[in-house]
């Protein structure tokens, strides 16, 4: 007789084990499957928001990683000749960043989904779905079916369970940057300081993380990914030298492993939520990845599926109320993810920073109450638009106007272009 399980969920990083902590601490039997060998690392980096870190602090895991790294409280923004220093972030925002590589990350949360009483079947790969009365009602692996009343697709951005249950895509975007990072011993860093950057051509992010070593990133604009890919040495030299101040952190240390980067990630919505499953972090949506948000945002969501999960399965076997619980998390998915996906998209663009948002920027750096909001943006607080008002906008644009004659033409253009976006993209389509 094969185990019966509530809930089979296929990935077990911060979307799929976060979820797994909290549905088996509610006292649901779940069965959480992943095709990859623990500890292991995953083609990304790694800087966790303060939103995050909240969650991995309630979900009990916060201590274990902090012990790990060197938190993160302080920092610089730049963007071009805009410089935003901040210092005691965690008062702000109610934690400081954390950064850590992600096969201390999933490991850490794996081991506590164990402890709340998942079963974790790792090196298992999900190839198909079980059926019962038009449902989804279980996954198939090679070692047998595994049944269970919900499948949670968290299996990241080319989800195997979003292609089984045929979910498809909406609001897509091209990846307009390639990341390159690597990891560095010895440097002189000052402790728990992380750099943001836009810089030219070119974007940054940078800041002590696990084992005592210190993570750089360039990102360079798509068009020169042939360029990039053939001399990834070259190209993250170049980046750097756009910065000398990180450029000088960097170049007293000594690079140990590769310079990494990953295939081109485009962004995408899909529809998340059906009979017998539900697709949670990247598998349902993946943003640019130039604000850091994706695992924090991961585990938020988790965060609001898991209440939904434990009311649908708590009535016997009316599925009718899971699918509707379902459907509403994955409105709000998208409520909650819109705003930030288009921001998001604008941070990572390529190319040169436009002048008007050149000029934002110095007033946001002028301003310490709006350096305040930017940072309460990046940490997926509150929305962008608490940032981007129509006062700094329009006094952006004058201003610019004034002091750029010769760029006229320009600053118009870039302005209607952003007028244009912003009414394209008021509101997300309506999900279910
Ligand atoms: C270049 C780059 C840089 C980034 N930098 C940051 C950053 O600094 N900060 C940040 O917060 N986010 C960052 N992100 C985003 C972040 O990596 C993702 O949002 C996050 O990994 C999503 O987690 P997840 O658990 O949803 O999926 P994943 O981490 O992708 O995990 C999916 C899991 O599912 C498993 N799986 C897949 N298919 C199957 C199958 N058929 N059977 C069994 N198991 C399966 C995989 O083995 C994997 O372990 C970055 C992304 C990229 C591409």
């Amino acid at each position: 007789m094969q185990d019966e399980y509530d809930v089979a969920i296929v990935g077990g990083r911060c979307a799929g084990a976060s979820l797994a902590i909290r549905l088996a601490r509610a006292g649901l039997r779940v069965c959480v499957l992943d095709r990859a060998r623990f500890p292991s690392d995953v083609p990304s980096t790694h800087g966790i928001q303060p939103a995050g870190a909240t969650i991995l602090r309630e979900l009990g895991c916060f201590d274990t990683l902090a012990a790990r790294t060197d938190p993160i409280v302080r920092g610089t923004v730049v963007v071009d000749d805009a410089r935003i220093e901040f210092d005691r972030g965690d008062e702000l925002l109610g934690a400081p960043m954390l950064n850590v590589r992600r096969g201390v990350l999933d490991a850490v949360l794996l081991d506590a989904a164990r402890a709340a009483g998942a079963e974790v079947r790792t090196r298992t790969v999900v190839t198909g779905l079980r059926h019962e009365r038009g449902r989804v009602a279980g996954v198939v692996t090679p070692d047998g079916p595994v049944p269970a009343r919900l499948v949670v697709g968290a299996d990241g951005a080319g989800s195997t369970v979003a292609r089984l249950v045929g979910a498809g895509e909406y609001c897509r975007t091209p990846a307009e940057r390639v990341f390159l990072w690597g990891y560095f011993e010895d440097t002189d860093h000052p402790p728990g300081h992380v750099w943001l950057g836009r810089i030219g051509d070119h974007g940054y992010l940078a800041s002590p993380t696990d084992g005592g070593a210190f993570l750089a990133v360039v990102a360079a604009s798509r068009r020169r990914r042939a360029e990039v890919l053939s001399d990834r040495p070259g190209a993250f030299a170049e980046g750097l030298r756009s910065w000398p101040e990180l450029e000088a952190v960097v170049a007293g240390g000594r690079r140990t492993g590769p310079l990494h980067t990953v295939p081109d990630r485009d962004g995408f919505f899909r529809r998340s939520a059906g009979p017998g499953w539900v697709l949670v972090g990247d598998a349902g949506h993946v943003k640019d990845p130039t604000p850091g948000q994706g695992i924090a945002d991961a585990l938020r969501q988790t965060t609001a599926l898991a209440p939904a999960v434990v009311a649908g399965l708590a009535d016997g076997d009316d599925d009718a109320d899971l699918d509707a619980g379902l459907r509403r998390w994955w409105t709000w998915r998208d409520r909650d993810a819109w705003a930030m996906y288009w921001f998001a998209r604008d941070l990572g663009a390529a190319g040169p920073v436009p002048l008007l948002t050149r000029e934002v920027m110095r007033r946001v750096a002028a301003d310490p109450r709006r350096c305040r909001t930017l940072l309460r943006v990046l940490n997926h607080d509150v929305p962008p638009g608490d940032l981007l008002t129509a006062p700094l906008a329009l006094g952006a644009l004058g201003g610019a106007l004034l002091h750029r004659p010769g760029e006229r033409r320009r600053l118009l253009r870039e302005a209607r272009a952003a007028v244009v976006d912003e009414v394209r993209h008021l509101r997300p389509p309506r999900a279910a």
